[in-house]
């Protein structure tokens, strides 16, 4: 049966993987709508190739140069916030929402809607704002399905039991570019070094994330509001080849675990259409030949970004916005040379720390989110260097 289909970040890596999986099915997707941010030309020529009625640009200066390379495609287009929004309102049975970092969440969350999918990959949807994504979702009638890899593999895991029966849920960490350096090396890591990842090919922000393993601090809070399991009940541990996405320990000693190989187009095509499996023409999993799988502890000293977010689920309330708002700043600034590693891990922690007296309960809406959001940038740039101006919110 044809699902229509529109996808939020159709240009960034998540974008590209789910148009590759879609130009496989033709006949499995009908796309609607495709939503970029700055690339007119990159939008335009995926909005061609995958035939997409209509196609936003959230930069609306890019609103000439997409009429232009849309001219004579029959696509209509429009550039600016209500562009996007307008994307999100044309009737779907599906939106993928792959939206990197906090811009994601207004999208997403307005394109919940009465018996729609929302296959999501913006985690920060959930990690800023979990509560107010999963209530909306109940009360509207929206489900979400995760596209993370280890959330999805999860998701299918958990389809073996009973909610209650889980003893823990644990998710695996490819462990960076980092995993056999000492704590001396990685101190003096550039932005490259950092950026280069062993398994997954990513956008460059989740790659640093990688690196820090705030990424699986990200995914356990993110884990924590999709399948409603409270922090000790979480578990990450390392695992370099990245065969293993996601295990749950059940309490009868019984293990399930999601495996697959390390390629999104495996999570997003279960995402899409769930338990209509598609039939993807990837290469199999050949355990033999991979002869051996390896996995060892997770090592917060080296990666305190992960005890970072760890206290941020155990604190709750809003400390994940915060945590969240306060990396995305001391990423950007790793990223442009100002600061070195454990500066990041740092930075999150001073701010973490500021804000942990008030007790902010959990943002109830995308509004309150983006406040203490906005909050949390702000403090986090006063802990840079001075003469530097990064990642406007
Ligand atoms: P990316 O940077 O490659 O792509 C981001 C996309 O969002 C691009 O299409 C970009 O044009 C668009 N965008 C950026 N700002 C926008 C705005 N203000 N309005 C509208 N569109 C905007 O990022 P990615 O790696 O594809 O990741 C996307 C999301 O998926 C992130 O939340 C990430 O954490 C999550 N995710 C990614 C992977 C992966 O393998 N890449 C895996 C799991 C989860
Ligand atoms: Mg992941």
């Amino acid at each position: 049966m044809t699902r229509s289909l529109t996808i939020l970040g159709a240009t960034g890596s998540i974008g590209r993987s789910t148009a590759d999986v879609v130009l496989a099915h033709r006949d499995a997707f009908r796309v609607a709508a495709v939503v970029g941010g700055r690339d007119a030309e990159a939008l335009a020529a995926t909005a061609r190739r995958l035939g997409a009625r209509f196609a936003a640009l959230a930069d609306e200066r890019g609103q000439d140069a997409l009429r232009a390379a849309l001219a004579g495609s029959g696509i209509d287009s429009g550039a600016g916030e209500g562009a996007v929004m307008e994307a999100v309102e044309r009737e779907a049975d599906i939106v993928l929402a792959a939206i990197s970092g906090t811009a994601g969440l207004k999208p997403t969350h307005a394109a919940m809607k009465p018996g729609r999918r929302i296959a999501l990959a913006n985690k920060e949807s959930l990690v800023c704002a979990g509560e107010a994504f999963m209530t909306a979702a109940r009360e509207i009638g929206a489900e979400i399905m995760p596209v993370d890899s280890e959330h999805n593999a999860l998701d299918q895991a958990l389809a073996a039991g009973a909610n209650r029966d889980v003893e823990t849920a644990i998710i695996t960490a490819s462990g960076g570019p980092f995993r056999t350096w000492s704590r001396e090396r990685i101190a003096e890591a550039s932005p490259m070094e950092a950026a280069a990842h062993p398994v997954w090919s990513m956008g460059s922000k989740i790659n640093i994330d990688s690196a820090t393993l705030m990424n699986k601090g990200l995914e356990l809070i993110e884990a924590h509001h999709l399948f409603g399991l409270e922090a000790d009940r979480l578990g990450v541990v390392v695992h370099p080849e990245s065969i293993v996405h996601g295990l749950v320990q059940w309490r009868d000693g019984a293990l399930t675990a999601g495996l697959a190989l390390p390629d999104m187009k495996v999570p997003i095509a279960n995402a899409l259409r769930h338990r209509e499996r598609l039939v993807m023409s990837l290469p199999r999993l050949d355990l033999a030949a991979i002869a051996r799988l390896s996995f060892e502890p997770a090592d917060e000293d080296r990666f305190p970004c992960l005890a970072a977010a760890r206290a941020a689920l155990r604190a709750g309330g809003s400390m994940p916005t915060v945590l969240n708002a306060a990396n995305e700043i001391a990423v950007a600034a790793f990223m442009a040379g100002a600061i070195r590693f454990y500066d990041i891990s740092k930075t999150v922690e001073s701010v973490c720390s500021s804000f942990s007296a008030r007790k902010l309960p959990a943002p109830a809406t995308v509004a309150d989110a983006l406040e203490i959001d906005g909050e949390a940038r702000r403090a986090a740039r006063q802990l840079l260097p001075d003469a530097l101006e990064v990642a406007p919110s």
